[in-house]
């Protein structure tokens, strides 16, 4: 496997947040958010990443653009460690690493224009100037479906579904090669999220962007992803091709996400897993396999012994029952 191969390698990656309290506000525990995860992403390839909220996948999201600090682990990006990088190399590092976010109009300043918005990060990074930087600001609303007029506009005046296109035009200002997109339609309706994940595989394609993509469910990742990661409780459960793993997933809970997704066709038989109980806390997860409290097909072992994340044929997996 040649070096080049991957954009970004993430091997054993931990965060791991103090819980203090008591008298002197000494630590009294510890939350695993994120607890060993391992992936990599190929240029111009989409890793999805999906689980129940409080899994750990947007903190990954943080780590990997190193907004957060991590425990333990190591993020690779083009073969350099970000985690060592000093003070110029991680401004270059972002300057290739973007981020979108769920929720576009938190995330927009609601006093600047749009144009503003969008000029902000070619200002930071100094791309363009004058003329130079009007010009590329209008050629990014036109890319991403809006016009040169709504530079001048502010963010209240739009639609959910064009703020984040907004949002999406901001992460393109730079040029970037991985875009870390944080559940950037769970908060649109139906009929915008297809319009935007469209989008992002059309600028994938023009522009060879590779994304870490993460959702709560496998229905918003199922047609833009090459791999899908499953994770669960801060851990990595299921890793794979993302046809393979949707047609034929291994790990019980990835069958029991792939059993949500809505069928295209109303009279469709659908067998749908319904847990038992709510996800336990990372503050204290549960011994063993961490999805043993909640699993239709657990054994006497996943108590008490944790399954290694190991490779069967061409798939990661955690789980006692796969060999
Ligand atoms: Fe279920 Fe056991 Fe597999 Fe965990 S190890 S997913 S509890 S069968």
């Amino acid at each position: 496997m040649s070096k080049e191969e991957h954009l970004l390698t993430v091997r054993n990656l931990k965060k791991h947040f103090p819980i203090r309290g008591g008298l002197f506000g000494g630590q009294i525990g510890t939350v695993q958010a994120v607890d060993g995860v391992s992936f990599t992403i190929k240029h111009g390839q989409t890793l999805g990443l999906v689980g129940e909220s409080g899994c750990g996948k947007s903190t990954t999201g943080m780590l990997v653009l190193r907004l957060l600090e991590m425990t333990a682990g190591q993020v690779l990006f083009q073969g350099q460690d970000v985690g060592q990088m000093k003070k110029q190399e991680l401004r270059d590092f972002r300057r290739h690493a973007q981020i979108i976010f769920q929720d576009p109009y938190a995330s927009l300043n609601p006093r600047m224009s749009v144009g503003d918005i969008i000029a902000e990060p070619m200002m930071l990074h100094d791309i363009a100037s004058g003329i130079e930087r009007t010009k590329k600001v209008e050629d990014l609303l036109k890319v991403v479906g809006l016009g040169p007029h709504h530079a001048r506009r502010y963010p209240h005046e739009f639609s959910g579904g064009q703020r984040q296109r907004i949002g999406i035009a901001r992460a393109l200002a730079v040029q970037p090669k991985l875009i870390v997109c944080d559940e950037p339609v769970s908060a649109l309706d139906v009929s915008i999220q297809s319009q935007i994940l469209n989008l992002l595989v059309d600028l994938q394609q023009e522009l060879g962007l590779a994304y870490l993509f993460i959702a709560h469910g496998l229905n918003a990742v199922k047609h833009i992803s090459d791999e899908i990661g499953v994770m669960y409780l801060g851990k990595m459960v299921e890793l794979g091709e993302g046809d393979e793993l949707i047609l034929n997933p291994l790990h019980p809970y990835t069958k029991t996400l792939i059993s949500a997704i809505p069928q295209p066709h109303p009279g469709a038989k659908k067998n749908r897993i319904i847990l038992q109980g709510d996800v336990p806390s990372p503050a204290n997860p549960p011994s063993g396999c961490r999805f043993h409290t909640r699993c239709p097909e657990q054994i006497a072992i996943c108590s008490q012994e944790e399954p290694e994340f190991r490779q069967v044929q061409s798939r990661f997996v955690a789980c006692h029952l796969v060999k």
